[in-house]
């Protein structure tokens, strides 16, 4: 194997081995995988547009009988500090999110043994009532798979109700890494690898859009990281050609603050800005079927998701105006409209909002598109 030849395939966008891959990721160092990983970039994108867009975390509920190891958020049913999030709490939310120009939630919740299938479909039905714009980009595979085991019928049937109930697309949430001996021991509740990607796959075929995911630095070992990686770029190959399948691509690392993922293995945060970034060119240059890479300027920090915009990130997700998983294990990073648009021309770069679908809003308003 030499540097040549994997420099050759990437730059053509040719599918890596999973050996080409670990030789790229022991033998070139950071300069060399962003300068790669920057060419493939504006091969895809062009301009050095850097897209961003305003949307709001709303928790469903913490209640969640998994507890994965690395979750400070999740609760137990009895917990007295568990709640439910109440329909006047959402359209409070909804509200000022409208306000500030933003019309896509992230809901995001956890395996409440008292919400089931219809739950979701009738609170997806009233909120898309009341707010006609809005976006739903909600649950995730882990939660489409517990839904489906509660309601006995398949995952599809489940995506499909909460599809024609209003969901739009299906967050990459829970994918953590996509090998089984990492997530039998951080989330060993939580749906399989192939599970995952299987109801991506239903999502695909049912033209819903989705994203995916990684969240390292824990447990798992550089081949695995890179195991998680191919496997959704294979994924992405089978999706029928009229969907987008996995329309981006986000990693960030594991927080350990008061987790129990620490208490119990002493994992700390191992992640540090240089391995970050490399995570990021090198998720660039193997993921060639996807268009989007984001870098998580909420965990990594404004500095470093600035460096990652020249490493192969095109894309700096959304300011968040509530998040409390993350901040749950000590991450407090805020950014405003301005500060995000600071951040990216500082970079070098073109700040422009995008809607959900990830196409770029070059005027400056919210339609009902
Ligand atoms: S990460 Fe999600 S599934 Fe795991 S315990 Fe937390 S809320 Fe539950």
């Amino acid at each position: 194997m030499n540097k040549a030849k994997i420099i050759n395939k990437s730059i053509a966008l040719e599918d890596l081995t999973i050996d080409e891959a670990l030789f790229l990721y022991n033998n070139f160092n950071l300069q060399e995988l962003s300068i790669i990983a920057n060419n493939i970039r504006f091969k895809k994108h062009p301009t050095k547009n850097v897209s961003w867009i305003i949307d709001r975390n709303i928790n469903i509920t913490n209640v969640c009988i998994s507890q994965c190891l690395f979750c400070n958020f999740c609760r137990k049913p009895n917990n007295v500090d568990s709640y439910i999030t109440t329909i006047e709490e959402y359209k409070e939310k909804i509200k000022e999110l409208i306000e500030i120009g933003g019309n896509q939630i992230l809901l995001q919740g956890g395996f409440n043994p008292k919400l089931d299938l219809e739950y979701y479909e009738q609170l997806f039905k009233e909120l898309k009532n009341v707010f006609p714009i809005l976006k739903l980009h909600a649950l995730g595979p882990p939660e489409i798979v517990f839904l489906s085991k509660k309601s006995g019928i398949s995952n599809k049937e489940v995506l499909a109700r909460l599809q024609k109930a209003g969901l739009d697309s299906l967050p990459g949430a829970g994918a953590e890494i996509l090998v089984d001996r990492v997530r039998s021991i951080v989330s060993p509740a939580k749906c399989s690898s192939q599970e995952w990607l299987s109801v991506m796959l239903d999502a695909f075929k049912l033209g819903m859009t989705t994203t995916a995911t990684m969240m390292f630095g824990h447990l798992e070992t550089i081949e695995e990281r890179i195991m998680h990686i191919l496997s959704i770029r294979d994924t992405q190959k089978l999706k029928p050609q009229n969907s987008k399948g996995f329309i981006a691509f986000i990693a960030w690392p594991f927080q350990s603050k008061n987790t129990r993922l620490n208490e119990r293995y002493k994992i700390d945060n191992q992640v540090n800005s240089s391995e970050y970034i490399k995570m990021v060119a090198i998720s660039r240059i193997l993921l060639n079927n996807i268009d989007n890479i984001q870098a998580s300027w909420l965990t990594v920090g404004n500095n470093t998701a600035k460096i990652c915009l020249h490493a192969g990130a095109n894309d700096l997700g959304s300011i968040m105006i509530e998040e409390n998983v993350v901040a749950s294990a000590g991450i407090s990073n805020k950014l405003s409209k301005d500060d995000m648009e600071r951040l990216i021309i500082d970079a070098g770069f073109t700040p422009v909002r995008r809607n959900q679908q990830y196409e770029l809003m070059l005027i400056d308003r919210i339609d009902n598109n």
